[in-house]
C-alpha cells in the first residue's frame, strides 16, 4: 500500500512562530486575502519556494496529501508558491476536541503514514488514542518547530521513515 506523507501548512511550511523581524533564510513573504478573513490587513505568510521540490523528493513513492485546516485553499494559494502540484485534501470542517486525528484515521485507513505538523503535543490524549487505533500500522508523527518550519533534519527524518 502506498504510504501517505501528510502535510500541515502553519508550522511546517509557514514558520509563524519565528520572530516578526527574523525571516528564516530562503523564505519569501506572501500576503493572502482570504474570503471570510475578518482582519483589516491581509494574512502575511513566509513560504520557502524550495520546499515543494524538497518534499516531492523526500516523499519518493509516498503520496503527499494536505492535512491542514486550509483544506482546498492549500492547493489554490500555497501549493503554487512553493512549487507543489495540486494534492489530495483531507477535509476537517470544524475540528472537535480530538482535533485532526479522526479525519486522518478515516482517510488513511490501513495505509502507512508519516505526518508533519506542529500541534501533536497539544492533544496528547487524542494522539494516544489515534496511535492505539493505528497499532501495527506504520505511523510516524514528526513534530515540526513552528519557529523554523521544515529543516534539513526534518527532511532526513522523513527519508529515514520511507526507506
Ligand atoms: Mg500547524
Amino acid at each position: 500500500m502506498r504510504p501517505l506523507l501528510l502535510l500541515d501548512i502553519d508550522g511546517p511550511l509557514n514558520p509563524f512562530a519565528a520572530k516578526a523581524d527574523a525571516k528564516p533564510p530562503g523564505y519569501l513573504e506572501h500576503k493572502f486575502r482570504l474570503a471570510g478573513w475578518s482582519r483589516r490587513h491581509p494574512l502575511r505568510m513566509w513560504l520557502n519556494p524550495a520546499h515543494g521540490r524538497s518534499l516531492l523528493q523526500a516523499a519518493g513513492p509516498a503520496e503527499l496529501v494536505w492535512a491542514t485546516t486550509w483544506e482546498h485553499k492549500a492547493n489554490t494559494m500555497v501549493a503554487p508558491a512553493i512549487g507543489l502540484p495540486s494534492l489530495p485534501v483531507i477535509q476537517f470542517g470544524e475540528t472537535g476536541p480530538a482535533w485532526k486525528f479522526p479525519a486522518v484515521a478515516t482517510y488513511a485507513q490501513h495505509r502507512p503514514l508519516i505526518w508533519l505538523d506542529d500541534d501533536f503535543a497539544m492533544y496528547p490524549s487524542a494522539r494516544d488514542e489515534f496511535l492505539a487505533t493505528r497499532a501495527g500500522l506504520p505511523t510516524s508523527l514528526i513534530p515540526i518547530n513552528p519557529r523554523t518550519g521544515l529543516t534539513d533534519a526534518d527532511f532526513t527524518e522523513i527519508r529515514k521513515h520511507l526507506t
